[in-house]
């Protein structure tokens, strides 16, 4: 079901509680402002989430909330993980599904990261 994003931030959801480490990840990557770990149903050969380490809905909160610190650190770490990878070259795909209509399933900000195969292009 994708999320109501008028809620406000569910501490219950599930990348919160990976977040707190009452869930086991698959890790990959963590600094001070984010954590990135495998996706549990990968839809590409790679496909890592990264999550900011704040409580933020979604993109859209992230967005006008968060200040200039965590949203740097947090773009930064998900370049970061993308080069740790070796994606830079061939290339990637960055998704941070938002809301109802873009279909957005847990209520804490994620970005998506495909590569290792190509993805062609775009498609809903
Ligand atoms: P959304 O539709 O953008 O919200 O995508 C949520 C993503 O989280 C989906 O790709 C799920 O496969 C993934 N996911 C859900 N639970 C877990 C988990 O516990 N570990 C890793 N990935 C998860």
């Amino acid at each position: 079901m994708p999320i109501d994003p008028t809620q406000p931030y569910d501490n219950a959801n599930i990348f919160a509680k990976i977040l707190r480490g009452e869930i086991p990840c698959n890790r990959v990557y963590e600094d001070e402002w984010a954590l990135a770990f495998e996706d549990i149903n990968p839809q590409a050969e790679i496909h890592t989430l990264v999550i900011p380490k704040g409580a933020y809905v979604s993109w859209d909160d992230f967005s006008a909330r968060a200040n200039a610190e965590e949203i740097a650190g947090f773009v930064r770490a998900v370049g970061m993980v993308a080069r740790d990878k070796g994606l830079v070259e061939p290339g990637y795909r960055l998704l941070a599904n938002t809301g109802v209509h873009g279909g957005q399933e847990v209520p804490h900000l994620h970005v998506h990261l495909f590569g290792g195969q190509p993805l062609g292009p775009m498609i809903l």
